[in-house]
């Protein structure tokens, strides 16, 4: 994720595409660049690591570059760490293109090995960078006019790069000509007077036009100041119907939704694509970057430990069956604070996974340190490229969520359960175990971006019960198993966004002690998604309904109990992959009673 910008027209470039940026900055904020032409003069690329206030420093507000035309771009990293060398816009080998990109090409390190083998150099450790040197490959290989070769140069280079992308491009030997295209990466095009704009999202440009044309998949736009040209997949011509967009600016950067936590929520079915990526295929083995693992180190593990803190540790406890199952090695969670102060049993034969959305949680990073100096084996699963535990740790995999507004965490966790998942997975062929399982399970994570979609649809079941128990001052979540592990991670969102108090148990715990506390009324909610426990489960919830609970179920199996209040049906996936599914009816009730109760959730 990242925003790009560009604009051509007839006035100064640089400042237009600083302030779209500066409504970007949102999606990305690790480094930034400009890249900025003057007519038939070299492009001017300018870019800083850090904030975009760096890069506006650095161009003194975009006044220290001429030019009408240009591209921009605030960069969150999945390639390669923050860096000005790594910051876009890259430029082909040649310097003849010059593009920006947001995405992640996966199959770049192929791409890279090809063009480096007819001799192009790199200067970056991104995926991008071979997005313009593929272009000038393609462009110097054709004949024409060169208007048509850099179109055709820029679908050849598309037609060979999997994965996701909006890129703008610029060649040097075009001059005030801009293309785009996108697939599976947003892309707005703004319409002015005799200028046009570009964003990644509608905001960075609805102070300048309400006019958009929305890029689909696959197209391409040949953009000059006076002229927007569409093209399809094989570049016949089309003719693209203009939208008006009234939105005011703030309702813009959510991209229409009233707050971040609910776009982040919807993104999941996109975030949890992008952090399975290329990793898994079926029939294939699991592709792990950064991860030289070999079976002999695994071999010799006696213990793994999963450590974080709040949600990342949530998403351990949904790991540790994984493990477990798929591995064989006896597998622990543990809260980062704990573990740092209390002496654990760590060695050179155990492997400690340190999980953090930002990577910079100091009691994990202390957490971590403290594992290293016991010669335990070290492995950050991060959101963010570059962060503390991604530096410290002996390796590193990253999430692919993007940047997470808003406080409470939602896609980073089940990008972080996909993760884990893929790393079981993994470690299990690796050691040659549970082909069978794991077979499965890979089955199940592929088709896991539209369960989710799929489970989102529930949202007004949810907001109806939500309506409901908003001015409650007590709920109980129950689950066995992993349905246990979802039973804690709702209760914390439930804390953390509506400021309810709210406990998770295990179903099974309840008779000793707290089915005390369940009362006419009170509300209780469960969680039943393990076919191996259903029966177990709907008992306990009899327990608490014959106490007079108002009930709430989250399931994907077929509950029979009367009196359930409401009934929220999941989709079925492999049971250790519930917890990414069970969470998000959850995770939406917490912000639905939030709103209800005029609460922040941002
Ligand atoms: N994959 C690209 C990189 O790491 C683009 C990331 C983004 O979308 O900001 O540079």
């Amino acid at each position: 994720m990242c925003g790009i910008v560009g604009f051509t027209g007839k006035r100064q470039a640089a400042p237009v595409l600083l302030d779209g940026l500066s409504k970007l900055e949102y999606r990305g904020y690790d480094s930034a660049g400009l890249a900025i032409r003057d007519g038939t003069d070299p492009v001017q690329i300018v870019k800083a690591k850090g904030r975009l206030k760096v890069l506006e420093e650095k161009t003194d507000g975009g006044h220290a570059l001429s030019g009408t035309c240009g591209i921009g771009h605030t960069r969150w990293a999945t390639h390669g760490e923050p860096s000005e060398q790594n910051a876009h816009p890259h430029c082909s080998d040649d310097g003849n293109v010059v593009g920006v990109h947001n995405g992640i090409i996966e199959n770049y390190a192929q791409l890279k090995e090809h063009l480096m083998k007819r001799g192009y150099e790199f200067c970056s450790e991104t995926d991008t960078e071979v997005i313009p040197n593929l272009i000038a490959h393609y462009y110097f290989a054709d004949k024409g006019p060169a208007e048509e070769r850099f179109l055709r140069a820029t679908q050849r280079a598309c037609k060979r790069l999997e994965g996701s992308y909006a890129i703008e491009v610029l060649c040097s030997e075009t001059p005030d000509q801009m293309i785009v295209v996108r697939k599976s990466s947003p892309l707005v095009i703004g319409i002015g007077y005799k200028e046009n704009y570009i964003a990644s999202d509608i905001p960075a440009i609805l102070s300048y036009t309400k006019d958009f044309y929305l890029l689909n998949d696959q197209e391409y736009a040949v953009i000059t100041r006076e002229n927007i040209t569409f093209y399809d997949e094989q570049l016949h011509p089309f003719e693209k119907k203009y939208q008006r967009i009234d939105w005011d600016a703030t309702a813009a950067e959510k991209n229409g939704y009233p707050d971040f936590m609910l776009k982040e929520m919807y993104e999941q079915p996109s975030t949890v694509r992008e952090t399975i990526g290329t990793r898994v295929t079926a029939g294939a083995p699991t592709q792990v970057d950064g991860l030289d693992f070999t079976a002999a180190q695994l071999q010799n593990l006696h213990q793994i430990y999963i450590i974080g803190c709040g949600t990342a540790m949530h998403a351990g406890l949904a790991a540790k069956p994984m493990f477990e199952h798929l591995t064989h090695i006896p597998t622990q969670v543990d809260v980062a604070s704990e573990f740092r102060y209390r002496d654990p049993l760590v060695d050179d034969r155990t492997l400690c996974i340190f999980i953090s959305q930002s990577g910079e949680t100091a009691d994990t990073i202390a957490a971590l340190r403290l594992a290293k100096a016991a010669g335990a084996a070290t492995l950050a699963v991060s959101n963010v490229i570059g962060s503390s535990i991604t530096r410290e740790a002996d390796y590193t995999v990253y999430t692919h969520a993007g940047p997470e507004i808003a406080v409470a965490s939602t896609k980073a966790y089940t990008a972080q359960v996909v993760l884990l998942a893929v790393l079981a997975i993994h470690f299990a062929e690796l050691l040659g175990l549970g082909a069978g399982v794991a077979a499965d399970l890979k089955a199940d994570l592929l088709e896991l971006p539209s369960l989710i979609e799929e489970t989102l649809k529930c949202a007004p079941q949810v907001k109806a019960f939500a309506d409901k128990i908003h001015r409650e001052t007590d709920v109980f979540f129950i689950g066995r198993g992993s349905d246990y592990t979802t039973s804690l991670e709702a209760s914390l969102k439930l804390k953390e966004i509506s400021y309810i108090h709210s406990e998770a148990y295990p179903s099974g715990e309840l008779k000793h002690g707290p089915i005390a506390l369940i009362e006419k009324g009170t509300t209780v909610i469960g969680t039943i998604t393990d076919p191996a426990l259903v029966d177990k489960s709907v008992s306990n919830l009899k327990e608490v309904i014959t106490r007079g609970a108002k009930v709430l179920v989250v399931t994907n199996r077929d509950v029979r109990a009367s009196d359930i209040d409401t009934l929220i049906r999941v989709p079925e996936t492999h049971p250790l992959l519930a917890p990414a599914v069970s969470i998000l009816p959850y995770q939406l009730l917490s912000y639905y009673i939030a709103k209800q109760n005029g609460l922040d959730v941002d």
